[in-house]
């Protein structure tokens, strides 16, 4: 939708008219009944009306089958032809059966009822002029809208069934485009633009939406044209019906800003700033989370606490930046060694808390020993080789996240006493001593 300058037209501006007759009288019977309404042009012929054409187009047209330089046909037809053609008549030529069977064949076209007598005449152009003058009202409106839609920052764009049908000044600008013509004439889809694009097209996807301007559950990720690189800025997507035809608008509105002012909250609640693991706060969610599901659906949930061992001689030997940096290259590997489903979280100092969930005990032995190795094989850069000890323990029904906690620190300890670096499952049930 590019910025019209001209200004809405008022819905009771005169319609214009032509008349392509070579007879006088039917002519002057014409003109008597159009003349009240309309703006008129007279043509004799058809080179006249061909240049009372080329001036513009008319709203309405009364053509005689033939004029006295040939058959109208060929004018007709390019008259009823175009997005908006105007409302066209053929005044029969009596006895010109050739004629007037070329002229009817064409789509769109009225005939005048013969003999022409005024009030017949009258009353065909009367309905004609109704229905112009609601499709100019329509007309109206439909530009008022596309005046309006520009306005606004948000990329809009108005689809009638599958085809797009309009695009905003935003969208426009954003694309990198002059006009919808244009847009379309590049030949890329609007979905290339999407980071993530419905599989179903996005005009499908844009009609299921719920009709609400305020909706703030869908999202889509649009790449800029000029930045394929770029991170995709996330849109709030908003869809309305319009009346008729099935149309509907899609609203566009950039949340990057928020989106990122929105992560960076859940990160400060949910993050270690030093490691980026999961914290402590957050452990407690996933713990609840997970023992819930064990319980729920009796699926097997394990837990993993580890320590860093002789971490006070790291620090001292090498200085506590040195020791931060193992904290960040200790969470790292193990991040890197985890599966998919599993958490780290620090717990504190330099003890890391495993969520493993969907495995046993006899699971969560091997991967421990597999982040064991991970942190022991490989020296630290700048402090050489560090290690860390594991306690293990496995969801029992009835256990709380501070009971599986309990269980893995003392089998920790156990870890600790029987030499560090080492991996030590708790002690199972029946021998345990509560
Ligand atoms: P052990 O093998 O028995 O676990 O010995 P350790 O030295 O690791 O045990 P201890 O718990 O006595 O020492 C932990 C040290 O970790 C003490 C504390 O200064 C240090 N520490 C805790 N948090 C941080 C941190 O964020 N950065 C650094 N550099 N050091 C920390
Ligand atoms: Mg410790
Ligand atoms: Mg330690």
């Amino acid at each position: 939708m590019p910025h019209h300058p001209s200004p809405p037209s008022a819905p009771s501006r005169r319609l214009t008219a032509l008349v392509a007759e070579a007879d006088p009288a039917v002519a002057a019977l014409l003109a008597e009944a159009l003349g009240p309404r309309s703006a008129l042009v007279t043509a004799r012929t058809l080179a006249e009306a061909k240049a009372a054409l080329a001036l513009g187009r008319p709203d309405l047209a009364v053509v005689a089958a033939r004029l006295p330089d040939g058959p109208s046909a060929p004018l007709l037809a390019s008259l009823v032809g175009g997005e908006h053609p105007p409302a066209v008549f053929l005044a029969g030529t009596p006895g010109d059966i050739a004629a007037v069977l070329a002229a009817v064949a064409l789509p769109g076209l009225r005939l005048l009822p013969l003999p022409l007598s005024p009030g017949l005449a009258e009353a065909a152009l009367d309905e004609a002029a109704a229905d112009i003058a609601a499709r100019r009202h329509a007309e109206d409106g439909w530009r008022l809208a596309k005046r309006l839609l520009d306005e606004i920052p948000h990329l809009s764009a108005i689809f009638a069934g599958g085809e797009l049908l309009g695009l905003n000044r935003s969208f426009l600008r954003f694309l990198g485009v002059g006009s919808l013509g244009e847009f379309k004439a590049k030949g890329t889809p609007l979905e290339r633009f999407l980071a993530e694009p419905p599989a179903e097209g996005l005009a499908a996807w844009a009609g299921r939406l719920p009709d609400d301007a305020l909706d703030r559950d869908h999202r889509l990720y649009l790449v800029h044209p000029d930045r394929p690189d770029a991170a995709p800025h996330v849109y709030q997507a908003a869809v309305s019906r319009l009346p008729g035809r099935a149309r509907c608008l899609l609203m566009l509105a950039d949340v990057t800003e928020l989106e990122l002012e929105r992560r960076e909250l859940l990160d400060l609640a949910n993050r270690d700033p030093l490691t980026r693991t999961l914290n402590r706060r957050k452990l407690g969610d996933v713990l609840e989370a997970e023992t819930a599901r064990a319980a729920r659906y009796a699926t097997p949930f394990s837990l993993a606490l580890l320590d860093i061992d002789h971490f006070k001689h790291i620090n001292d030997s090498h200085g506590h930046d040195a020791g931060d940096a193992v904290l960040v290259e200790l969470a790292r590997r193990i991040t890197a060694s985890l599966r998919q489903v599993d958490r780290l979280a620090r717990f504190g100092g330099e003890e890391f808390v495993v969520a493993a969930p969907g495995i046993d005990l006899a699971g969560a032995a091997e991967l421990a020993e597999r982040l064991r190795r991970a942190v022991a094989d490989e020296p630290f850069a700048g402090v050489g080789r560090v290690t860390a000890s594991f306690g293990l323990a496995a969801w029992r029904p009835g256990d709380k996240p501070e009971d599986l906690i309990k269980r893995a620190d003392a089998a920790l300890y156990r870890a600790k006493d029987g030499g560090r670096n080492r991996v030590e499952r708790e002690t199972p049930p029946q021998t345990e001593v509560r």
